[in-house]
């Protein structure tokens, strides 16, 4: 049914890069043989879930969407793809993205656009626009996306679905390939907050393959959905509501509060004073540690090499000169500059020390708050096109997410309504590690 609505739906929004039917065929009869013998089934007992191509999965080629790893078929699962095979989650392919995870429209794909399925002229965001893209248009149950700056919650915003970004550490990131190892996490894209809490508890949990890994104890995410949102306390940040901000997208965040205030919480405004920092310091930072990440695609390990080639410095040179696009390069450009001697002090050590003041910004907030909530992002979807010749205007789009990932608190994208025809979508950042209280809040309001 999965394979059936892609075939009839996929032409037009080009969500997947990779499809698994045989693989998914040999799963699903693993599954009959579950149900004869009567085996227990596992907590996603055969949804069928696609899986953003940055994402390792054993012998189904993985791409990040880059020409460069075009021909790339990894020898092993990562471990979120083991923990939804072992969930009983069945992989129908890999997701579309902006390459390497690098963009907000997901036109850097070096492959093809995807489309939003609410409006094909328009973008579905990024950088998990294949994953938003996919569970809006029915094309899997879930999916799971990632997300360095925003690149879950923002894609979901733009295609109307809910997408969830853990607490930094609560999902394995091993076999994630990496963009910006500090900032990085995995997290579902559903149509709903319950399968969110579902998916999320099937893929959160220490992992001795990735050393930034909390050892925390796992709730139960789907009985913290209790509906009960009454003395919850929340703090609405003066600046995600400002300048900036699309009046339509405003209006429709605040009648979501309303929503909430109707069912017993209380609201008030705040002020994370250092939010005008953050573009500039995530950029910084997060090519920074790509140009330092992607040096390992030299041509010889990993994906494509050119022919002819003299000496070994022309090999790396024309491997890389043909297979990055140019957003990646300006990425690696960036970064590495940022981090070259001399120049160090300045920019990556002094962006960091703004990273903390940032947290701090959170870390007083949540002393008072239950939860922060604003829009995901200031826009809706905009055209395809609109900024691909102006990446500064697309890096401002973060300006809303990017905050939470420099904190490394979770954060949710839930649908609250529509703004010139196209979807909003209202963001709730929880305390690190409280995903219940962030889940429970999105499907009260839900
Ligand atoms: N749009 C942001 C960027 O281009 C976020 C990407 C992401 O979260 N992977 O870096």
């Amino acid at each position: 049914e999965a394979f059936r609505k892609i075939g009839e739906r996929d032409e037009k929004v080009q969500a997947y890069i990779t499809l698994n039917e045989e693989g998914a065929r040999t799963q699903g009869k693993k599954l009959d043989d579950k149900l004869v013998s009567g085996e227990e089934r596992g907590l996603l007992f055969g949804l069928p879930a696609g899986i953003k191509d940055n994402i390792v999965t054993e012998g189904l080629r993985t791409t990040c969407a880059s020409q460069f790893l075009s021909n790339f078929n990894p020898v092993y699962d990562a471990t979120v793809v083991s923990k939804l095979r072992a969930a009983d989650a069945v992989t129908i392919g890999k997701l579309n993205m902006d390459e390497f995870a690098m963009g907000g429209s997901n036109e850097n794909s070096s492959f093809y656009p995807v489309r939003n399925p609410w409006n094909l002229e328009r973008v579905p965001g990024g950088s998990s626009g294949g994953s938003a893209a996919a569970v809006a248009a029915g094309e899997a149950f879930f999916t799971l996306g990632s997300d360095t700056g925003g690149s879950i919650r923002q894609p979901a915003s733009y295609c109307g679905v809910v997408g969830l970004k853990p607490t930094y550490g609560l999902v394995s990131r091993f076999g994630l390939v990496a963009f910006a190892s500090s900032l990085d996490q995995i997290g579902p894209l559903t149509k709903n907050v319950e399968d969110s809490a579902y998916v999320l508890q099937a893929i959160a949990g220490y992992d001795g393959m990735d050393s930034t890994s909390a050892k925390v104890e796992i709730p139960d995410y789907v009985s913290a959905l209790n509906g009960d949102v009454s003395g919850l306390r929340i703090a609405v940040p003066k600046e995600y509501l400002g300048e900036g901000v699309d009046a339509g997208v405003k209006e429709t965040v605040l009648s979501a509060l309303k929503v909430l205030e109707s069912l017993g919480a209380v609201w008030e405004e705040v002020s994370l004073p250092h939010t005008e920092y953050a573009v500039a310091t995530y950029y910084l930072l997060a090519s920074s540690e790509a140009s330092s990440n992607l040096a390992r695609f030299d041509g010889v390990r990993y994906g494509q090499r050119v022919d002819h080639i003299g000496s070994l410095l022309d090999l790396y040179h024309e491997s890389r000169t043909q297979g990055f696009g140019d957003e990646v390069k300006r990425r690696i450009m960036l970064g590495t500059y940022a981090l070259s001697s001399g120049y160090y002090d300045a920019y990556y050590l002094k962006a960091q020390k703004v990273r903390t003041l940032i947290k701090r910004d959170f870390d007083q907030v949540f002393e008072k708050y239950d939860v922060i909530i604003g829009p995901t992002a200031p826009t809706t979807a905009f055209k395809l096109g609109a900024q691909v010749d102006d990446p500064l205007t697309m890096y401002l789009n973060d300006i809303l997410t990017i905050p939470v990932s420099l904190a490394g608190v979770p954060a949710i994208s839930v649908p609250c309504g529509f703004a010139d025809g196209m979807p909003v979508g209202l963001q709730i950042i929880g305390k690190a590690f409280d995903e219940s209280t962030v889940l429970r809040t999105a499907h009260a309001y839900e």
